[in-house]
């Protein structure tokens, strides 16, 4: 059976219509599901029963199976479990300016990045479209609270999950369901070239933001296995590309791996590389995790790189820490279950 929550309106319009029914019932279902939040079918009371049966044999309205919560002041973990058992992650985020949800894209990520968590487990499959939607809904009944804003830095890849990543898009940002804001969705990619380019022919108000983590490519090849497939002057390239195209304004995201990538040498060659481009850098503090011998750069270290790029007029931030006490580093619950 389909899960209903894995269909966008005009999909959902299409199969209303093949079971004979008018286009418009579309919009009421729709409105039970994402503003009225039902979890049947049967308290969906303005359809005709013989509607109600129809979706009944046809879709599953089956929420996630939630496994686990850490929750410290501003944030909140979540494990679920799927329905052949295999586990995700979503982490919320309580911002000054609003309510940030950290989506898994896939289970598991063959990107193989050496600090990463989600990668050491690798990929098992990707996340179903209904998977992804599901864990906004949860956990929004689940706190009582509105998700204003959504980023795809949970577990996986989500280029490597495209078709289905961009079907969540559209179900989330659709004005008669969820109504989140395009530009309240970011989507972070470790960078694969040609989905890049097939992103930016979207014309999507989403926000891009790209997993840098190193200035050239004999560091980046060694931490991140996808540049050797897409080397950093390709990708600096379709990024200017998509700067031009979309008039956005790109983020890098930047962690920050003591002596690794974080020295002098590697600002200044930053500096060099992003000079000119419309974008600003996220510097990362590294959440450490027990299997991966990488350290977080020490305060101070941090701050000389911050100030060399601020100085060189980069636009630069550093990432205010959330959830190290609940392991919330992509990755790091799941993994921690997985090896109970
Ligand atoms: N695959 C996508 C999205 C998931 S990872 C990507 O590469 O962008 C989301 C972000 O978390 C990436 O920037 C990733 O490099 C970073 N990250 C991974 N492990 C981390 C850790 N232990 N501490 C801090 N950030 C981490």
């Amino acid at each position: 059976m389909k899960n209903i929550y894995g269909l966008t309106l005009n999909e959902l319009e299409q199969e209303i219509i093949d079971l004979g029914e008018k286009k418009f019932k579309t919009l009421q279902i729709y409105d039970w599901l994402y503003k009225k939040r039902v979890s049947s079918f049967d308290e969906m009371t303005n359809l005709k029963k013989e509607l109600i049966e129809k979706l009944k044999n046809k879709y599953s309205l089956e929420p996630l199976e939630i496994i686990d919560k850490l929750e410290d002041t501003l944030v909140s973990k979540y494990l679920f479990k799927l329905k052949d058992n295999n586990k995700i992650e979503a982490v919320l985020m309580r911002h000054d300016y609003g309510n940030s949800l950290c989506v898994s894209t896939e289970v598991g990520c063959n990107m193989g990045c050496a600090f990463c968590e989600s990668g050491r487990l690798k990929k098992v499959r990707a996340l179903e479209t209904d998977e992804m939607v599901k864990q906004i809904l949860f956990i929004e009944a689940d706190l009582n609270i509105r998700i204003t804003h959504v980023v795809l830095m949970g577990i996986g890849e989500p280029f490597d999950n495209y078709d289905n990543v961009m079907k969540f898009i559209k179900i989330i940002n659709e004005p008669k369901g969820i109504e989140l804001g395009a530009r309240h969705i970011t989507i972070s990619t470790c960078g694969i070239i040609p989905k890049i380019r097939k992103f930016m022919e979207e014309n999507l108000q989403v926000n891009l933001a790209i997993s840098l983590h190193a200035p050239n490519n004999n560091l980046r090849n060694r931490i991140m296995p996808i540049n050797k497939a897409y080397p950093l002057e390709d990708l600096i390239k379709i990024l200017k590309e998509y700067i031009d195209k979309t008039h956005r304004r790109l983020t890098f995201e930047y962690i920050m791996l003591n002596n690794v990538n974080d020295t002098k040498e590697c600002a200044l060659e930053l500096v060099n590389l992003l000079k000119g481009i419309n974008c600003y850098v996220n510097l990362i503090p590294y959440n450490e995790t027990s299997h991966i011998e990488f350290k977080r750069s020490t305060n101070d270290r941090v701050m000389n790189f911050y100030d060399i790029l601020k100085k060189n007029g980069i636009a630069v931030t550093v990432r205010r820490e959330f959830g190290s006490k609940v392991m919330a580093a992509c990755g790091q619950l799941r993994s921690h279950y997985e090896e109970e």
